[in-house]
């Protein structure tokens, strides 16, 4: 690579050298799952052999120093979104951080948990807005939040070629609107949103953004505050660091005033029999007993890809996609999802094979050794959208290789000629 080391950077990452049935793997499935560097497996095992003790009570020294890890780790992630610490709330992962906004506005609409919560209040008739690109993670929350308090759910189309609709949102996005939700890059079109414009939109009308940043962290430097947005959502796991833990960053006035979702321990000043007083963020979203060694893991992770490099890591993962982008629009009967001009992208492609089901085409792959994904990816309407079921998705990280891109396009021009659809 004209921008990575790559040798040093496979070198890091154990599994990369695994052999899967006999052949090296050519592990093109980062957006469902990233590789972790032995960096991140060693940070949680240090932490678990060396310093395991619950944090934020007991005053024994090994309490006091896995809170001071911990809290480390939460400083650590934060800056790598440009965000202060406290206003980094750890989560499970996107899927429980937007679960947690969903139903903190929920608790908003019903006067409980917090002082402010009333600017938050949904009545029947309100909007929530999301895309027609939407995981269902940013999707299902909100029809769900929207059957708890009759708030109308709508979308915004994207355009044939995957771009979101502008027009369209300048529509629908209303002085009826509370939130407007969206994702920084679709895990299934790769294509980087225009926040700006939608945050801009949805400011003029005082409604809440909440951003899906789960496919873009791992791929591009980030700046959630210059970005503009209320709340954001990522996933460790999708960033080269553990399951089990993920980030909810929000501006602070806007995390001052949402209420809690899950309550218990951990976030209480005082508590009675009757009633209880919450802690301000992050405390306040962290019921019970935190994932500490994983929020270590994440700190590890992020600061692997710093010492990369973002700026690199999304110049060299760009490159990546540039040339499985122009290989596969040379095979015959390939047809890119979100094949839009003069966009920025990450490095994924999703495609369907014209006469090959998605499925028998990932089969094919994987017995070349290339691991792909198959399916709706979590993005029915969206596959919908295209007039599919399914799709082909492959998607690089930085560990990836020109010549793992080449391995795929040479097994893809083999497609249709094995299944008898055409050379
Ligand atoms: N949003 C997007 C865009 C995703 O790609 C994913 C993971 N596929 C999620 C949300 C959900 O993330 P998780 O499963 O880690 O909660």
């Amino acid at each position: 690579s004209a921008v990575l080391d790559l040798a040093a950077i496979r070198a890091d990452f154990p599994l990369l050298s695994e052999r899967v049935g006999g052949t090296p793997l050519v592990y093109l499935d980062s957006a469902a799952t990233s590789q972790k560097p032995q960096a991140v497996i060693d940070a949680e095992v240090e932490f678990l052999t060396r310093t395991n003790a619950g944090v934020h009570r007991g005053a024994h020294a090994l309490a006091a120093e896995a809170t001071e890890l911990f809290e480390d780790a939460r400083a650590t992630v934060a800056a790598f979104v440009g965000a202060p610490p406290e206003q980094l709330v750890w989560t499970n992962g996107a899927t429980a951080g937007l679960n947690l906004v969903a139903y903190s506005l929920g608790n908003a609409t019903a006067g409980r948990g917090a002082p402010g919560s009333a600017r938050f209040a949904l009545r029947p008739g309100d909007e929530l807005v999301v895309t027609e690109s939407e995981h269902h993670a940013n999707l299902i929350p909100w029809q769900e939040l929207a059957g708890r308090t009759g708030a109308v759910l709508r979308h915004i189309p994207v355009h044939d070629d995957g771009t979101i609709d502008l027009d369209a949102a300048a529509s629908v996005i209303s002085n009826r609107s509370r939130v407007v939700a969206f994702p920084h890059v679709s895990n299934v079109l790769g294509i980087v949103n225009p926040v700006a414009e939608l945050v801009a939109l949805a400011q003029a009308v005082g409604a809440l953004t909440v951003l899906d940043a789960c496919q873009s962290a791992p791929h591009l430097p980030l700046d959630l505050p210059a970005l503009g947005v209320d709340l954001a959502v990522f996933s460790g796991h999708k960033m080269l660091g553990p399951y089990g833990i993920g980030g909810l960053y929000g501006r602070a006035d806007v995390l001052d005033d949402l209420p809690p979702f899950l309550t218990g321990g951990s976030m209480i000043t005082t508590v009675s029999l009757d009633e209880a007083e919450y802690l301000p963020p992050p405390q306040r979203f962290e019921a019970g007993t935190q994932p500490v060694s994983q929020a270590i893991g994440l700190a590890a992770a992020v600061r692997y890809l710093d010492a990369v490099g973002m700026p690199a890591v999304h110049a060299h993962e760009r490159a990546l996609e540039a040339r499985m982008g122009d290989g596969l629009r040379q095979i015959p009967g390939i047809r890119l999802l979100g094949d839009a001009e003069g966009v920025e992208r990450v490095g994924l492609w999703a495609f369907d094979v014209d006469g090959v089901h998605a499925h028998d085409v990932s089969q094919f792959l994987d017995d070349r050794g290339v691991a792909v994904r198959v399916g709706h990816h979590c993005a029915q309407p969206l596959h919908r959208r295209f007039g599919l079921t399914a799709s082909v998705r492959a998607s690089a990280a930085l560990y990836n290789t020109p010549d793992e891109v080449d391995q795929l396009l040479d097994a893809v021009a083999g497609v249709r000629g094995f299944f008898g659809a055409g050379a």
